[in-house]
C-alpha cells in the first residue's frame, strides 16, 4: 500500500526554529490529497522530504510501509512537478519526454508507447516534434506533467504547478490534473495556495498555517464545518465574514441590535458571554426597511452576475453578495439565518459546534 505517514516529523533549517513542529500525518494511497496554506507556511518542506529533497530533523517518514528517512530521492519511486519546470530548450517535447526514461535505459518500444500514451492523454500528440519555444505557456507546463506521468511513479508530487498559467488556463489544467490522478490512482499530494484550486482538485485537504494543521477533511468538510477562524476565513471568496458578538438575556448581541438565540443553539453556546459569529457573503440574508442587525453598506462592487457589498453592522465590517439594488450609504438589515451561521470561542478561535439537525 502505498500510504505516507509522517510521525512527529520535525524540520529545521541550519539547527534554527522549527519550520515544521510534530507533524502527524496519514496520506492514504491513491488519495488526491491538497496541501494548503499561505505562503511560507511549510507546504513545499513537507513535499520536499517526501521526494527526499530535504533531510528530515527528527521524526519518521515512512512511504509504502518503509521507513524512507535514509532514502535517496532517486530510490524513492516519486514523480514530482513544480512551479519552475525547466523544459530542455534544444530537445523537442517528445525527447524531453523521452529524456528521463533514457537514463533510466527504458528500451526505445516502451519508451515511445509511454510518450503517445502521455501525449494523448495531456493533448498534446499534435506538438509533439515542437520545441519549447514553440509552444504556449500552458502547453508547456502539460509537457512538464507528460514527464512526471510517464514514470508511472507511485507517488505524484506537484508543487504549485500551475501558478505560472494566467487564470483561464489554470482552470482547463485543474480538469487535466483530475484526469492524471484517475489514470492510474496514485497518491496524489497537490500543494498550492490557493483554495479555488484546492476545493476542486482534491479528495481531502489539509489546510496549515505557521506549520501546524488546522485541519483535514474533504472540501464539503471544510466549507461546511471550518475547524476554526483560521479556516474559516481562508476557505471561500469573498471570505467569510467573522465578526465579534455578546451573549446575554438568551440572545445575541451585534451592536445595540438583539436577536433571540433558538434552543438548539443555546445548548451549543453554553454560559458564553462574548462569541465570534461567522457567515459567508453568499449567505447573508439582507432586508429592506426592518430585520434583525441594523446595518450600513459602506463599499459596493459589481461583479455582473452579482453584487458585492461591504457594510458595517456593530462595528464589524462585513461583506455580502446580493442581487444588484443597493447602494452606498444605504440603511439594511441582516436576518441571522440560523441554519448558515457558525460560531467561534472568542479566546480560541475554534468552533464550538452545531445543533443536530
Ligand atoms: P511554502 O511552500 O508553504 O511557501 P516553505 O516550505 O517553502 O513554505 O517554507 C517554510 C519556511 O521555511 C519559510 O519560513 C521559509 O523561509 C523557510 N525555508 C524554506 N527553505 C529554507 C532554506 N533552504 N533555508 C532556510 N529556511 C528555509
Ligand atoms: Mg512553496
Amino acid at each position: 500500500m502505498n500510504d505516507i505517514v509522517f510521525k512527529n516529523v520535525c524540520k529545521s533549517y541550519d539547527g534554527k526554529v522549527n519550520v515544521i513542529e510534530n507533524l502527524n500525518l496519514t496520506i492514504p494511497a491513491g488519495q488526491r490529497l491538497i496541501l494548503l496554506g499561505p505562503s511560507g507556511c511549510g507546504k513545499s518542506t513537507i513535499l520536499r522530504m517526501i521526494a527526499g529533497l530535504e533531510s528530515i530533523t527528527s521524526g519518521d517518514l515512512y512511504m509504502g510501509g518503509v521507513r524512507v528517512n535514509d532514502i535517496e530521492p532517486g530510490d524513492r519511486d516519486v514523480a514530482m512537478v513544480f512551479q519552475n519546470y525547466a523544459l530542455y530548450p534544444h530537445m523537442t517535447v517528445n525527447k524531453n519526454i523521452q529524456f528521463g526514461m533514457e537514463i533510466a535505459k527504458v528500451p526505445k518500444a516502451e519508451r515511445d508507447k509511454q510518450t503517445d500514451w502521455a501525449l494523448e492523454i495531456l493533448g498534446l500528440s499534435e506538438y509533439k516534434e515542437r520545441l519549447p519555444r514553440q509552444l504556449s505557456g500552458g502547453q508547456r507546463q502539460r509537457v512538464a506533467l507528460c514527464r512526471a506521468l510517464v514514470k508511472k511513479a507511485p507517488f505524484f508530487l506537484l508543487d504549485e504547478p500551475l501558478s505560472n498559467l494566467d487564470a483561464q488556463l489554470r482552470t482547463s489544467a485543474r480538469a487535466e490534473l483530475v484526469k492524471i490522478h484517475e489514470v492510474y490512482h496514485p497518491t496524489f499530494i497537490y500543494v498550492t495556495h490557493d483554495q479555488i484550486e484546492a476545493m476542486t482538485v482534491g479528495q481531502n485537504i489539509v489546510i496549515l498555517d505557521k506549520s501546524i494543521i488546522q485541519q483535514m477533511g474533504t472540501p464539503d468538510e471544510i466549507y461546511n464545518k471550518p475547524a476554526n477562524v483560521f479556516v474559516a476565513k481562508f476557505i471561500g471568496s469573498p471570505c467569510m465574514n467573522v465578526g465579534d458578538a455578546r451573549v446575554a438575556d438568551g440572545k445575541l448581541w451585534i451592536g445595540e441590535d438583539g436577536v433571540e438565540i433558538p434552543d438548539d443553539w443555546k445548548v451549543i453556546i453554553g454560559d458564553r458571554s462574548r462569541i465570534k459569529f461567522g457567515i459567508r457573503p453568499e449567505h447573508i440574508d439582507f432586508a429592506e426597511g426592518s430585520g434583525d442587525v441594523h446595518a450600513k453598506v459602506t463599499y459596493t462592487e459589481n461583479h455582473g452576475n452579482k453584487l458585492v457589498v461591504a457594510y458595517v453592522s456593530g462595528g464589524n465590517e462585513m461583506m455580502a453578495c446580493l442581487d444588484p439594488f443597493y447602494k452606498l450609504g444605504d440603511d439594511m438589515y441582516m436576518n441571522i439565518q440560523w441554519d448558515k451561521i457558525h460560531f467561534f470561542d472568542a479566546d480560541t478561535d475554534k468552533n464550538i459546534g452545531y445543533p443536530a439537525r
